[in-house]
C-alpha cells in the first residue's frame, strides 16, 4: 500500500479550529495519522513531501455542480450539443473541477439523462480523472416551467425533461433511477429570467413533488429541489426533499420549516450565479439595470437576509454557485466561498468549513470525508498561502501546489516551486 508523508505543513483540518503545524501520513486511500506540533508521524517507507510551511487542507466539495453545462449564454444553446461531444465536454469539466481543488461534486442536474451517470462511473472505474461525484438527473419540470424551452412548431431542448401530472413525474423519476442517478432534480419554482415562470412562482404542484419523492424514497435516492419561492420551499420540505437549492424568497413559515428539518437537509443558495448575472453579464447583453429590472437585485437582498437568518438558526448552508453559464463559467467555483464571506458575514474559516466538513455530510460521507483526520479519505490540497486569512487564494489553481484524491496525486508538488517563491 502506498504511503505519503506530508511534513512541515500547516494543517487546516476543516473542522473550524485554527490551523496547526504538523505532519500527515497517508496510507492507501486514507489518512493514517495526523501529528500535531512537534510530534512526528511514522516515517517508514513513505514518500516524503516537504510542505515548506504551506497549508494542507481537505479537498473542496461543490454542492451545486453542473459538469455537463457548457458555459452557454442561453438554455437552448445547451440543447444543441450532440451526445458524443457533450460527453467529452463533461469529461473535460470534471477534470477542470479537480484541477481547481474540487475533489467532490454533488451534482444539481445533468444536461442529458445519462451524462452525469456515465462520467461518474468512468471516474469511479479510474478511466478518467475527476472528483467523487453524485450523479443527478436532468431537471424535471412542468410545461411552462424553468427549462421548458420548447417553441410551437420548432424543436428546442436544454437541461430539462418536461412532465405534467404525478404519473409522468413518477415514470420519469423511475426511469432516471433505472439509469443510475444518485439524485433526482426537480424545478418546483421558476427563475427570474424565465418570463412565464418567475422566481416567486410555484409551478409544480404538491402531488407532482410527492410522486418524485416517493420514487426517491423507495430506492434510497435523494431529491434536490430548485426552490426559490417560499411556497416551493415549503412543498419540497413537506414531501421530503433533502437538498434545497436557492431558498432565496423564504417567508417566516418557510424558515421555520427549514429549521425544523435542519438535521436532514442542506441549503445551497448559489450566490455565484446571482452575483455574476447582476454585475458581470454585460458582455452578453444583460446589463445591471436589466438584471435589476428582472428582479435579481431584490432577490439577492432577500437571499442575503434569509441566509443570515438560516445561519442564526443553525441550518447547514453550503457553497455551490451554479457555475456552467457564459458569465459564470465552470472552474470559478471556489469564488462562492468569497461570496459567503462577503454577503453572509462568514469568516473565511467558516466558508471553508462549509465547503469541506459540511460538504462531506452532503456527500453522505460525513464520517470519512471532508476533514484532515485519521481514518478519513485522503482528499487533500496543499495550498501556497493561508486561505483562512484570504479565502480568494483558493480561486487560483496555481496556488494549489498539490491535489490528492483518494490517496492518489492528481497534481504532484513541484519541490522547487515553493522554494523559488520563498527566495523571491
Ligand atoms: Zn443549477
Amino acid at each position: 500500500m502506498g504511503r505519503i508523508l506530508f511534513a512541515n505543513v500547516r494543517v487546516l483540518d476543516g473542522n473550524g479550529g485554527a490551523p496547526f503545524e504538523g505532519e500527515v501520513l497517508v496510507e492507501g486511500n486514507r489518512i493514517k495519522q495526523v501529528a500535531r506540533d512537534r510530534a512526528r508521524a511514522e516515517r517508514g517507507n513513505a514518500e516524503l513531501i516537504d510542505g515548506q510551511g504551506q497549508t494542507l487542507m481537505p479537498g473542496l466539495v461543490e454542492a451545486h455542480a453542473h459538469p455537463s453545462f457548457a458555459n452557454t449564454a442561453s438554455l437552448e444553446a445547451l440543447g444543441e450539443i450532440p451526445p458524443e461531444e457533450h460527453t467529452l465536454l463533461a469529461m473535460k469539466h470534471v477534470r477542470l473541477l479537480l484541477d481547481h481543488g474540487f475533489t467532490s461534486l454533488c451534482c444539481a442536474a445533468a444536461a442529458k439523462p445519462r451524462l452525469d451517470v456515465v462520467i461518474r462511473n468512468a471516474i469511479r472505474a479510474g478511466d478518467i480523472p475527476g472528483p467523487r461525484m453524485l450523479a443527478a438527473s436532468p431537471e424535471l419540470t412542468v410545461t411552462g416551467g424553468l427549462g421548458d424551452v420548447r417553441l410551437k412548431h420548432l424543436h428546442r431542448d436544454t437541461f430539462a425533461i418536461v412532465c405534467d401530472g404525478p404519473e409522468e413525474f413518477r415514470r420519469v423519476a423511475r426511469e432516471m433511477c433505472r439509469e443510475g442517478v444518485d439524485i433526482l432534480k426537480i424545478n418546483p419554482s421558476g427563475d427570474n429570467f424565465v418570463p412565464f415562470a418567475l422566481a416567486q412562482h410555484t409551478v409544480m404542484n404538491e402531488w407532482e413533488i410527492a410522486a418524485v419523492c416517493e420514487v426517491a424514497r423507495s430506492r434510497g435516492k435523494r431529491v434536490a429541489t430548485h426552490a426559490r419561492s417560499a411556497e416551493s420551499v415549503k412543498l419540497s420540505l413537506r414531501q421530503g426533499c433533502e437538498i434545497i437549492y436557492h431558498a432565496t424568497l423564504c417567508d417566516g413559515e418557510a424558515l421555520d420549516m427549514l429549521e425544523a428539518a435542519k438535521d436532514r437537509i442542506f441549503v445551497a443558495p448559489t450566490l455565484g450565479v446571482t452575483h455574476a448575472t447582476l454585475y458581470e453579464a454585460g458582455p452578453w447583453g444583460v446589463s445591471e439595470e436589466m438584471a435589476t429590472r428582472f428582479g435579481l437585485k431584490h432577490e439577492l437582498e432577500m437571499a442575503v437576509a434569509n441566509l443570515k437568518e438560516m445561519r442564526r438558526r443553525g441550518i447547514r448552508i453550503l457553497p455551490g454557485g451554479d457555475y456552467g453559464f457564459a458569465w459564470n463559467p465552470i472552474g470559478r467555483n471556489a469564488r462562492d466561498l468569497e461570496h459567503f464571506v462577503r454577503y453572509l458575514d462568514m469568516t473565511p474559516m467558516q466558508a471553508i468549513e462549509a465547503a469541506t466538513r459540511l460538504g462531506g455530510q452532503l456527500m453522505q460521507q460525513g464520517e470519512e470525508l471532508g476533514q484532515v483526520k485519521a481514518g478519513y479519505l485522503a482528499d487533500l490540497l496543499l495550498v501556497d498561502g493561508q486561505p483562512e486569512r484570504d479565502v480568494t487564494i483558493l480561486q487560483d489553481k496555481d496556488r494549489l501546489t498539490a491535489i490528492l484524491k483518494d490517496g492518489q496525486f492528481h497534481k504532484r508538488p513541484v519541490p522547487a516551486r515553493a522554494a523559488v517563491r520563498a527566495a523571491e
